[in-house]
């Protein structure tokens, strides 16, 4: 499994850095950003290390989807974001491939979420 010493994601992944882990699978890992835009917004990423979406193997990248929808659905949210950026101009930060999921709170009624989505 690609793996990059210095890659954060790499690090959060191999628990070397601690994170909210809300999933984990042997080729994806999931877990909350620590810099949320919303209550819950979460970041599913392939354990392969690419920076890019097109840097994914088609085998790791299928596993993906599934585990995007279980943590949206761990959320009660209606609506929703999902956002994947490639490259400094489309605002990557981190150069491992992630999905943002990030819940729409209803402004009356707020939002909850039940953690872990497994
Ligand atoms: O798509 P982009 O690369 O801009 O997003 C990176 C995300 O990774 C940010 O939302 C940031 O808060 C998150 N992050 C994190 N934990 C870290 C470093 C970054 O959740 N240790």
């Amino acid at each position: 499994m690609a793996s990059n010493a210095a890659c954060i994601f790499c690090k959060i992944i191999k628990g070397e850095i601690p994170s909210f882990k809300l999933f984990e699978s042997d080729k994806v890992f999931a877990f909350l950003d620590i810099q949320p835009l919303s209550k819950g917004h979460a970041l599913v990423v392939p354990k392969f290390h690419g920076e890019k979406l097109a840097d994914i193997p088609d085998d790791q990248l299928s596993e993906i989807l599934p585990i995007v929808k279980r943590v949206v659905k761990a959320t009660d949210a209606v609506d929703y974001n999902i956002l994947q950026n490639n490259g400094r101009i489309a605002h990557q930060e981190v150069d491992h491939v992630h999905f943002h999921i990030i819940p729409k709170p209803n402004k009356e009624e707020g939002l909850s979420v039940s953690w872990p989505a497994q």
